[in-house]
C-alpha cells in the first residue's frame, strides 16, 4: 500500500486497508465495536456517568461550504479511529447549514444541493461509537433573512445595522435568539440526534458595540429604568449597568439553550457553547467563566495556538484556571489547530509538527484534552494529519493519570473576571494581563507549582494555599479584601504589586489600598492619587502612578549596598556602605541596582516594614555622555516587606510583573521568584535541577503523585513557530510525599521504566536522563 493512501482524503482507503495497515504497523485495534460501546452507554441507567464526562479525546473537521463535493467520509471514519477520538465536532448550522433545514432563511452552504451532510457525517460517528456534537455558528445572516426579520438584527446608535463583510448581526436580545435559533436546534435533533450542541460565537455582539435596537432599549429600559449609554463610559452608571445586563443576557441564552437542547434530546443533550482561554476576551464577549463553568456540563475551549506573548505555558495556565473553576472531575477539551494559525495565518497549511504538538502537551499538563481541529475536509499539505495521532495514542495510553485529579500547589494567583472588566476597561491587556503574565512565566521559570483562583473562591482555596498573589488586581470590593484579610489572618502570605486593592468593584478608586494596613504602607499625596488627564492611557483606570508605560531608563537600588566587599572601581566621594541584604534579593550579590523601566511615586511606609529596594530617576540614556545618575538615591520605596507571625507580606509598587511580561529580562523574573519563595517559605512541594525552561505541574490522585515536565526549551533565538524539539537533561526532582503516597515506586509515562527514588523526610528525590517534548511522572 502507498503510504500516501493514509495521508489523503481522496486516497479512498478501505476499512480492511486500514486494518491491514494498522496491524501491520503494530498498533493495536479495539476488539468491541465502538457502536456497541456507544450504545451501551447511552441505554445504561441514569447514575451512570453521563457521555460528556467520557469523551476526551476530539475531532473536528471545521466544514467549509465546498466541502459537501468532496468530503471523503470513509477516509475520515478511518482518521477518527487513527486519532482515537472520542467525540466530534461536525459543523450543523447557524450562518450556513449543512443540512436541507426547512427554515427557508436557514441558507444551505453552496455546494450541499439536497445532501444532509450533517445526518450523514452524524450517522457514521455514532455507527463508529462516536459522539457527536452539533457545531453551531449562530449570530448572524444574509442579507434575504435581514430583509425578512430587520428586527432581529442588532443596530449602532445611529440605527444603522452592524454588519460583519456581507453579513448582518443578530441581535443578541432578540426573537433570533429566542425563538429561531431554538426551533433551529429542535430541528437538528429531531433530524439527526446529534449528542450535544457547541456554538462558535454564540454571545452576540462584544463590548465594542453597543446595540440600539428596539429589543435592547425596551428590556434595558424595563431593567434599569434607564435608557441605553450613547458611547462607553466607564464611569457613567448606565454603562456599568449595561455592562452588567450583558453579562446576565448571556447566560439566560445558555440556560435557554440547555433547556431547548435538553427538552427535545433528552437530558444528556447538552448545550455547550465555546469559550476561550482568554479571560479579557471572554471579558469583551460578556462571557462569565465563573458563572459558565458553574453551569457547564464540560467546557468547550476554542483557544488553538500559541500566543508570543504568553508562550506555551499560557495552555497550562488555562487548563488549571477553568478547571479550578468547573472542576477536576469535567472535561474541557480544547481545540487545537493542526494548520499553521499565526502568527502567519494559513488555514491549509500545515503547522509545524512540534509547535502543533507542544501546545496540545502544555494544554494536557494542565488538564485540557485535545481536539485537533482542521479546515475543510480536504488537504494538499498532509503533513498535518500525522501530528495529533502519536499525542492522541499516548493520552488514551495514559488517560488514568489526566484526568480526576487535583493540583498539589501552595501558591495561588488571584484573578476575576470582574478586575479584568471594571479595573482593566479598555486598557486590560496591560493593566491585568501583563501583570498576571509576568507572574505565570516567573513562576514557570522557577519551576514553582501554582494555581490561579478566582477571587470569589480564595475561601475554598485559603487551606491549600500559603502564599498568594495579587498581580496589580486593582478592583476588590469589601467583601473580597475582607476574605484577603483573613486569608493573611489565618497565618497565609500576600505578593501584591502595583494598584492592588486601591480601586473597588466598580473601578472607582479608594483613598487608600484598602488592604493598606496589611501592606505596611500607604499612598502619599492628592486623593484620588491615579488619575492623571495626561496619562497616555486616559480610558484606563489604571492611569497615574500605576499606569503602564513606556520604558523609561529607570532602575531600582538595592539595599544596603554591598560596595565595600565587592570587586570593581570605587566612586571616589560616595560611602561605602556595608550590610545584610533580604533574602528577596539573593543572586544580586554582585549588583547594587537593578534595571526597572517604570515610575514610582513615593509612598507612606510603616516604620516596621522593610524596604529591600528604592527607586532611581530617569536619567539620559543618549548621548552617552550624558548617561549618568542625576539622583542616584531617592526613599522612594520599590518594595516593601512586613511580617506578622507566621504571614510575610510583599507589596511591590513597581511593576515587574508586567515588564517581566512584555520585556522577558532575567532580573526580573529572578526577582519575582525570590520574593515568591519568600512569601511561600518552605511549603512549595517540588524542586526541579537541570537546565532549560521547564513547565512542571504537579497533580494528586488517591495513592498517587502524578508530576507534569513539559520541556518549553526553543531552539529557536528568535521566537518563530517551534520547529524542532531540543532534548534538555539530566534533572534532580524532590516532590514532597502527602500521607498516602508514603513509599512510592516511581514509573515514567513517555520515555517508559521505573525511577531509582530515594526517601528522606518525607520527599521522594529521583533524577530524570532526559526531556524531549515531555515527561509525566508517576509516583504510587
Ligand atoms: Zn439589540
Amino acid at each position: 500500500m502507498q503510504k500516501a493512501d493514509l495521508e489523503h482524503p481522496r486516497g479512498n482507503v478501505t476499512r480492511r486497508r486500514f486494518l491491514q495497515h494498522t496491524i501491520a504497523s503494530g498498533v493495536a485495534v479495539a476488539t468491541v465495536p465502538r457502536s456497541l460501546v456507544r450504545a451501551a452507554a447511552q441505554t445504561s441507567s441514569p447514575a451512570k456517568t453521563p457521555w460528556y464526562r467520557r469523551a476526551s479525546l476530539w475531532g473536528q473537521t471545521n466544514i467549509t461550504e465546498r466541502d459537501p463535493v468532496r468530503y471523503d467520509i470513509p477516509w475520515w471514519r478511518e482518521y477518527w479511529k487513527r486519532t482515537q477520538v472520542e467525540a466530534v465536532i461536525i459543523n450543523a448550522g447557524g450562518i450556513v447549514a449543512y443540512y436541507p433545514s426547512r427554515f427557508a432563511l436557514h441558507h444551505r452552504a453552496e455546494f450541499l444541493g439536497d445532501r444532509d451532510l450533517f445526518g450523514e457525517l452524524t450517522k457514521a460517528a455514532h455507527d463508529d461509537g462516536i459522539f457527536v456534537m452539533a457545531r453551531m455558528d449562530s449570530n448572524r445572516a444574509a442579507e434575504d433573512f435581514y430583509k425578512v426579520h430587520p428586527d432581529w438584527f442588532a443596530r449602532d446608535v445611529e440605527g444603522r445595522p452592524y454588519r460583519a463583510a456581507d453579513k448582518y448581526i443578530a441581535c443578541i436580545n432578540s426573537a433570533y435568539y429566542d425563538e429561531y435559533l431554538p426551533d433551529i436546534l429542535r430541528e437538528i435533533i429531531q433530524r439527526s440526534h446529534p449528542d450535544g450542541f457547541t456554538d462558535n460565537s454564540w454571545a452576540g455582539l462584544g463590548r465594542e458595540s453597543i446595540c440600539y435596537c428596539t429589543n435592547c432599549a425596551t428590556r434595558f429600559q424595563a431593567k434599569t429604568g434607564k435608557a441605553l449609554p450613547r458611547k462607553a463610559d466607564w464611569d457613567e452608571p448606565a454603562y456599568r449597568e449595561w455592562i452588567m445586563w450583558s453579562y446576565a443576557r448571556r447566560i439566560e441564552v445558555w440556560t435557554l439553550n440547555n433547556r431547548i437542547t435538553r427538552d427535545a434530546g433528552g437530558p444528556e443533550c447538552i448545550w455547550a457553547g465555546m469559550n476561550s482561554g482568554s479571560v479579557t476576551a471572554e471579558a469583551r464577549s460578556f462571557r462569565d467563566l465563573k458563572e459558565i463553568c458553574a453551569r457547564a456540563d464540560i467546557m468547550m475551549l476554542d483557544h488553538q495556538r500559541r500566543d508570543d506573548d504568553t508562550g506555551f505555558q499560557q495552555n497550562g495556565d488555562t487548563g488549571k484556571r477553568v478547571h479550578m473553576l468547573l472542576g477536576w472531575d469535567k472535561v474541557a477539551p480544547e481545540s487545537m489547530a493542526m494548520y499553521q494559525s499565526g502568527p502567519g495565518y494559513f488555514r491549509v497549511a500545515s503547522k509545524p509538527a512540534a509547535e502543533a504538538r507542544m501546545w496540545m502537551i502544555a494544554g494536557i499538563a494542565g488538564g485540557i484534552q485535545p481536539w485537533w481541529h482542521y479546515v475543510g475536509a480536504y488537504h494538499e499539505d498532509r503533513r498535518m494529519y500525522r501530528t495529533a495521532e502519536p499525542v492522541m495514542r499516548w493520552w488514551k495510553t495514559n488517560e488514568r493519570y489526566l484526568v480526576n485529579r487535583t493540583p498539589v500547589a501552595s501558591v495561588g494567583v488571584l484573578w476575576s473576571q470582574r478586575n479584568t472588566d471594571f479595573f482593566g476597561r479598555d486598557s486590560a491587556g496591560d493593566v491585568v494581563d501583563a501583570p498576571y503574565t509576568g507572574f505565570m512565566h516567573a513562576l514557570v521559570r522557577a519551576r514553582i507549582p501554582y494555581v490561579p483562583v478566582h477571587a470569589d473562591d480564595l475561601d475554598r482555596e485559603s487551606t491549600r494555599l500559603q502564599l498568594l498573589i495579587l498581580p496589580n488586581v486593582g478592583a476588590l470590593s469589601d467583601g473580597q479584601t475582607a476574605t484577603i484579610r483573613q486569608f493573611v489572618h489565618r497565618g497565609g502570605s500576600l505578593l501584591a504589586t502595583g494598584a492592588t486593592s486601591l480601586y473597588n468593584e466598580w473601578g472607582d478608586p479608594r483613598p487608600d489600598f484598602a488592604l493598606a494596613d496589611l501592606f505596611g504602607c500607604h499612598m502619599a499625596g492628592t486623593t484620588p492619587p491615579l488619575r492623571s488627564a495626561t496619562s497616555r492611557d486616559s480610558g484606563s483606570a489604571a492611569t497615574g502612578a500605576f499606569a503602564p508605560s513606556p520604558s523609561a531608563h529607570t532602575y531600582l537600588r538595592l539595599t544596603p549596598e554591598l560596595r565595600a566587599r565587592v570587586d570593581g572601581p570605587n566612586a571616589g566621594d560616595e560611602p561605602a556602605v556595608t550590610g545584610e541584604r533580604h533574602p528577596v534579593l539573593r543572586g544580586f550579590e554582585e549588583t547594587d541596582l537593578l534595571p526597572y523601566g517604570g515610575t514610582l511615586s513615593a509612598l507612606h511606609v510603616d516604620p516596621s516594614a522593610v524596604v529591600p529596594m528604592t527607586f532611581v530617576p530617569a536619567f539620559p540614556t543618549y548621548p552617552p555622555e550624558t548617561a549618568w545618575m542625576r539622583q542616584p538615591r531617592t526613599d522612594i520605596a520599590g518594595l516593601v516587606l512586613s511580617e506578622r507571625g507566621t504571614s510575610r507580606i510583599a507589596y511591590m509598587p513597581a511593576d515587574i510583573d508586567r515588564r517581566y511580561a512584555r520585556e522577558h529580562l532575567p532580573d526580573h523574573g529572578r526577582l519575582l521568584a525570590n520574593i515568591v519563595r519568600w512569601g511561600a517559605g518552605e511549603s512549595i512541594p517540588l524542586s526541579v535541577d537541570g537546565t532549560g525552561l521547564v513547565d512542571c505541574h504537579l497533580y494528586e490522585q488517591p495513592g498517587r503523585m502524578i508530576l507534569h515536565l513539559v520541556n518549553l526549551t526553543s531552539e529557536a533565538t528568535w521566537r518563530a513557530p517551534l520547529d524542532e524539539l531540543v532534548r534538555v537533561g539530566p534533572f534532580k526532582v524532590i516532590v514532597r510525599l502527602p500521607a498516602g503516597v508514603a513509599k512510592p515506586r516511581g514509573s515514567l509515562l513517555v520515555a517508559g521504566g521505573q525511577l531509582a527514588i530515594a526517601r528522606t523526610d518525607g520527599t521522594a528525590t529521583f533524577e530524570i536522563a532526559s526531556i524531549l517534548d515531555h515527561e509525566v511522572v508517576v509516583l504510587e
